[in-house]
């Protein structure tokens, strides 16, 4: 080992979903199988190219005063970012500053504890009960700060807003971030709170029901002290996050509300019947609230259906770690696709 080794920040870096670049029926990675608003595509096609010379706006004002638009907030309670990842991250490392744990599920988005690891962040990962659910009195404990998603990620698993409160409640003394990437696909949002509690900060995103994962914007709402912190440490990281296209785009998807709830009926809408198809074909689900299922079968072996699914061009995600090693989690795709991986399902039981 070369001595410099020593002094190299090593991490376990968080492994995405495939996206393999052929066609394929690609379930694997919670994106919207529809394309986005129709104005985006306008958007992009009358872009200003001579202003690439230019840097962005740092700001992002028109993004985040078209968000305060749609939320009913001022503009200084949002922050935007290059997806949702890069604000969770950057709230990893803005608010999560302590010798305390930092509090999270141990069946939830895995990156948490890549960022936990990665900043140095002390954490402590608290069991899902028997059914995949958040226990909240484990929430009721000294933190260096609490973090979940909700609707939980793999899980699909919706908390009601009184079990957040609860949480949130419990926690004035440290910084709670609810994690709602999948949120319109399921209930009440945390938004609802930001108000009441200065110690909240929700996350949401535009790669699932706003079907932009490509063009990576994420954003947080919360009071304008905790965003002017966000804000800060960007500052201190890189001035210009989004692209001049990202914007753009960005402005105009939140502007077109219409679309925005037709594609979630229509992604609900399929969900709920690929629940009943499932449970048909004997599948044990979760009860999903968001735009994928988490699903096991007690006859057939996880990774062998997951590999099989694969090898016919139908990807889905798999991870085989503990407690989940015999769950595949499905995106809800379009109907047609939907009815290709049935059809696949079915036939593979044949066998
Ligand atoms: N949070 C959760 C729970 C997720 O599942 C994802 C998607 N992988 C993200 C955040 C990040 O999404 P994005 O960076 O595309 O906004």
């Amino acid at each position: 080992m070369k001595a410099f080794e020593k002094n190299i920040r090593k991490v376990e870096p968080y492994v995405p979903g495939e996206q393999p670049q052929n066609k394929v029926i690609k379930l694997n990675t919670n994106e919207n199988p529809y394309p986005p608003a129709p104005g985006v595509a306008k958007v992009l096609r009358e872009l200003d190219t001579d202003r690439f010379r230019l840097y962005p706006d740092p700001t992002c004002a028109p993004l985040t005063e078209a968000l305060a638009d749609f939320y009913h907030v001022n503009p200084d309670q949002v922050f935007v970012g290059v997806g949702s990842d890069d604000v969770l991250s950057m709230c990893f490392l803005t608010f999560f500053n302590s010798e305390k744990p930092v509090l999270f599920p141990d069946i939830t988005y895995s990156f948490y504890k890549v960022w936990a690891e990665l900043y140095r962040i002390p954490y402590e990962c608290q069991k899902l009960d028997e059914g995949f659910r958040v226990v909240k009195e484990d929430y009721f404990k000294e933190n260096g700060g609490v973090i979940f998603p909700n609707p939980n990620a793999p899980t699909a698993i919706y908390e009601e807003l009184h079990v957040v409160e609860d949480i949130i409640r419990a926690n004035q003394d440290v910084i709670v971030i609810v994690d709602e990437a999948y949120v319109d696909f399921a209930g009440r949002s945390a938004l609802e709170l930001i108000d009441k509690y200065d110690n909240l900060i929700v996350v949401q995103t535009f790669s699932k029901a706003r079907s932009m994962a490509g063009m990576r914007i994420g954003y947080a709402i919360s009071n304008p002290t905790l965003i002017k912190y966000l804000n800060d440490a960007k500052y201190s990281f890189n001035s210009y996050t989004m692209n001049q296209a990202a914007l753009a785009c960005g402005v105009e998807a939140v502007k077109d509300k219409a679309y925005f709830e037709e594609g979630i009926r229509k992604i609900i809408q399929t969900r709920e019947w690929a629940k009943e198809e499932l449970s048909q074909l004997g599948f044990c689900c979760l009860d999903s609230s968001a735009n994928f299922i988490f699903a096991m079968h007690p006859e057939y072996d996880a990774k062998e259906m997951f590999e099989a699914l694969k090898k016919n061009g139908i990807y889905v995600r798999y991870w085989g770690s503990e407690r989940i090693e015999q769950y595949m989690r499905i995106t809800i795709g379009t109907r047609e696709e939907m009815v290709a991986l049935f059809a696949f399902l079915r036939e593979y039981m044949k066998r």
